[in-house]
């Protein structure tokens, strides 16, 4: 067993990681980044990245069949095959993350590769890929960023099935026959449309009374109605009684309602950690906890920071790279912005998308802010109406009654996860609702309206 002792160890190299990995190396310091899987973590190889390609893809399709309505004609062959080798060249180069790696080193990095955990204060024992261990002393800190794995639900007879999750379905070389897809968050909703669109028989099970559960009730509306205008068979309230799987596929039998047979089953039912493995009592910290507690310069404990999915901030990229140079400034005693998770973007990329930012009217009104909301209808807009054929969305906008200030707001349009950029630096500098109101918003644009929303509200 090989012992070492570095100024820091990174634990976990997802997007914030490696960022972190590279910044503290490149300050000079002795820096070793510690690895299980793929040095960039979820993001490029089995999540936002190949996801979004396969977006792109299916709404490449989507266009050409709105053609009809708005053009002529247009036959649109979907073949899968396109967009799988899409994935695994230009994203992933085949899952492998030989250039990440190079990155790292050529910042001065050095990268283990193996899994982590936290033995004494100061000290991480890796289980090396290759066998054996090696224990790495950390002087100056221990950055904690490993991310989440899918969370599988203990259904009956489920273990054991070759169900997907996310890591399988962005590796598919072609789209199923039928697909059913277990969980109405952004994860499920983006494969179920992209499936559908490339000809899969979708069938969306949600256990709650909505899809998108936490964002607005009337985005949630607006994307059930297009998914099942698109032929999606969306069933929420569903809790599932048990998988089997056999020669025809799953048979997967829902409470309430007769089985639903499918040649793949994909299990997008949230994300877990696991603080036990990864030994966080080791330095006072609770095991049995979902996410590690940080403060706003990220501190998680003497000497340790945590970044990413696992503090519990949004489980998004943005919000990793954000943290990590919060992160860093605070090892190297530099001076930065503590970090700030009132304008954190959220984006379902389904079409429409519906993004958010800050507070939805429910969380602001727990949060005993006196709310007044304004919204209105994408296709009413001068905007929404020109574009005709995939025109479903809404704005909608909180505000804090008393403050003068929108709190947060949800856009479900085409391009809504940029039309939501504008709102996003409202709530983040606090900008006055009258001065919103002042501004001119280009015509006719999807973000132009904002104004109608803002009228709405008074
Ligand atoms: C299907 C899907 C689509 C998504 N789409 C988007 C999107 O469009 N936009 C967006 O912002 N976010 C998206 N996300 C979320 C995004 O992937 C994560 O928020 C992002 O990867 C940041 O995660 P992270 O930095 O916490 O670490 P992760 O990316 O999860 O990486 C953590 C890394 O740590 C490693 N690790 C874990 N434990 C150890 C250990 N003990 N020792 C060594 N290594 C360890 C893991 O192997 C992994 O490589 C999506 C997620 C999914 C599942």
């Amino acid at each position: 067993m090989a012992t070492g002792e570095v100024d820091a160890v990174v634990v976990g190299t997802g997007p914030g990681g490696e960022d972190a990995a590279g910044r503290l190396a490149a300050a000079g310091l002795d820096v070793v980044a510690v690895e299980a899987r793929l040095v960039g973590g979820e993001c490029p190889y089995y999540a936002c990245i190949p996801t979004k390609m396969m977006v792109r893809a299916a709404g490449a399709l989507a266009e050409a069949r709105r053609v009809p309505e708005l053009a002529g004609s247009a036959q649109a062959r979907p073949h899968f095959r396109v967009v799988a080798d899409r994935i695994s060249s230009e994203a992933t180069t085949g899952w492998d993350d030989r250039a990440a790696v190079q990155r790292l080193e050529s910042a001065g990095c050095r990268v283990v590769r193996g899994r982590g955990r936290l033995t004494a204060p100061g000290e991480v024992t890796v289980d090396l890929a290759a066998g054996d261990q090696e224990v790495l002393r950390a002087r100056r800190a221990i950055v904690l960023n490993p991310g989440t794995e899918p969370a599988v639900p203990p259904i009956d007879g489920l273990d054991g099935t070759p169900y997907w999750t996310n890591r399988d379905a962005v590796a598919a070389i072609a789209a199923p026959e039928s697909v059913l897809v277990l969980g109405g968050g952004p994860v499920g909703l983006e494969f179920a449309q992209v499936f559908a669109r490339f000809g899969s028989a979708v069938t969306l099970v949600e256990a709650g009374q909505r899809i998108l559960a936490p964002s607005e009730p009337e985005a949630s509306e607006v994307l059930t109605g297009v998914l099942r205008a698109e032929g999606i068979d969306v069933r929420t309230g569903a809790g599932v009684n048990r998988v089997s799987h056999g020669e025809a596929g799953f048979r997967v039998e829902l409470d309430g309602g007769g089985p639903v047979e499918a040649e793949r089953l994909l299990v997008a039912t949230g994300r877990r950690t696991d603080l036990a493995a990864l030994g966080v009592d080791a330095v006072g910290l609770d095991a049995s906890a979902r996410t590690i507690p940080v403060d706003e310069r990220l501190r998680a404990a003497d000497g340790v920071w945590a970044i990413g999915d696992v503090t519990g901030h949004g489980a998004f990229t943005h919000t990793s790279v954000y943290q990590s140079p919060i992160a860093v400034a605070d090892i190297l005693g530099q001076e930065s912005a503590p970090a700030d998770y009132r304008a954190v973007p959220a984006v379902t990329f389904t079409d429409p998308e519906v993004a958010t930012v800050g507070h939805t009217e429910k969380s602001a009104s727990q949060q005993g802010i006196r709310v007044r909301t304004g919204s209105t209808e994408i296709p009413s807009s001068p905007r929404g109406w020109i574009h005709k054929a995939g025109n479903a969305g809404l704005i909608k906008l909180v505000a804090d009654a008393d403050r003068g200030v929108l709190v947060g707001a949800t856009v479900a349009a085409p391009s809504g996860g940029e039309v939501v950029g504008a709102l996003a630096v409202a709530v983040h500098a606090e900008v006055p609702v009258v001065q919103l109101q002042r501004m001119i918003y280009g015509y006719p644009t999807f973000h132009r309206a904002i104004s109608a929303a803002l009228e709405d509200l008074g």
